[in-house]
């Protein structure tokens, strides 16, 4: 069994002691158990578990994994405290606000020889699922994906690295692309804010990517992608799965922790995050200079 804590009790905390309370029958996910959670505030027991402190679980042998689910900025101290402790880490995307720190936090994990897992349950939803099996074989000319939402809480980072979901959806639709241009609209009064982010394929076709947040804005997302034969303006409709998204990585990570996961799989999944923090990186640069154009800079 791998003793478990989870870090942070937000919304993703509460569901990871929830899932590990009642995991998956005959899953990988048996293998895991919830040890107790940590937390800046002090807590009664949530969902039956205790509250520990950071000592503690670095300290106890009987915990093996951590689940860093607390905000965005607080990841890369928390990943790096556990993995220098010989813990496997699952954290929350984004993992890390820089490219260079992911790098370095799996270079630390892989020297520890423990495993350093980042939650993606954007790419397990049925929608994208369905999404990914009826784009296949098209071929792209252009497209635009354009996400609102209500405001983010401080702490959640630019929205190049908190809205790393919507951008993981493009790489792993269209392949590893490059940034062109980026910029960003912002009214902190308001707390409104737009990021608009231009994004070309090998194949040099233009994707457009907006991330737009603001008080009452819906939570959705918004597709145009035209291809040689169709265009595409709506999600494709499909039927809610059995099992819950976050159960569905919890399955995945306890693969990874009984060493069940194909190294190729393991290795293109490294090469899809990194990439991903690559163009936040650069998308981020671009829209901090203000310039906009990545033949300019
Ligand atoms: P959250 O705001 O619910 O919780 C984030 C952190 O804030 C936690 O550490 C929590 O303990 C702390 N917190 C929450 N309320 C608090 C309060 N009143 N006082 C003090 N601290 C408080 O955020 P979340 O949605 O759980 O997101 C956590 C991580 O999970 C983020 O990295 C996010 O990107 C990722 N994530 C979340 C979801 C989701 O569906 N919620 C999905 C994918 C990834």
């Amino acid at each position: 069994m791998f003793g478990s804590v989870v870090v942070g009790v937000g919304t993703a905390g509460f569901v990871r002691i929830r899932d590990m309370l009642a995991p998956l029958p005959s899953s990988a996910a048996e293998k895991l158990s919830v040890k107790g959670f940590i937390s800046r505030r002090t807590l009664e027991e949530q969902q039956g578990v205790k509250q520990i402190t950071v000592e503690d679980a670095l300290r106890r042998d009987d915990i093996k994994v951590a689940f860093v689910c607390t905000e965005n900025a607080a990841h890369e101290e928390n990943i790096r405290t556990f993995l220098e402790a010989g813990k496997h880490v699952c954290v929350e995307y984004p993992m890390a606000m820089t490219h260079k720190t992911a790098v370095d936090l799996w270079d630390l994990a892989q020297e520890k020889g423990v495993v350093l897992h980042e939650e993606h349950i954007e790419l397990l939803t049925a929608d994208f699922k369905q999404l990914k099996k009826d784009i296949a074989g098209k071929k792209l000319k252009e497209g635009s994906l354009h996400f609102t939402g209500g405001p983010l809480k401080p702490g959640f980072g630019f929205p190049a690295f908190s809205g790393i979901a919507r951008l993981t959806w493009l790489v792993d639709l269209f392949g590893e692309l490059s940034v062109t241009a980026a910029s960003m609209e912002e009214d902190q009064e308001n707390k409104y804010m737009k990021m608009t982010t231009q994004l070309m394929t090998k194949e040099q076709k233009p994707l457009t990517w907006i991330e737009e947040r603001g008080p009452g804005l819906p939570r959705v997302k918004n597709i145009n992608f035209c291809f040689d034969s169709c265009t595409m303006t709506q999600l494709p409709p499909a039927a809610r799965e059995p099992v819950g998204l976050f159960m569905q990585d919890l399955v995945l990570f306890s693969q990874k922790l009984l060493g069940q996961v194909p190294r190729d799989q393991l290795h293109a999944e490294r090469h899809r995050v990194l990439h991903c923090l690559e163009l936040a990186d650069r998308i981020q640069q671009l829209s901090q200079q203000g310039q906009g154009s990545a033949q300019d800079a």
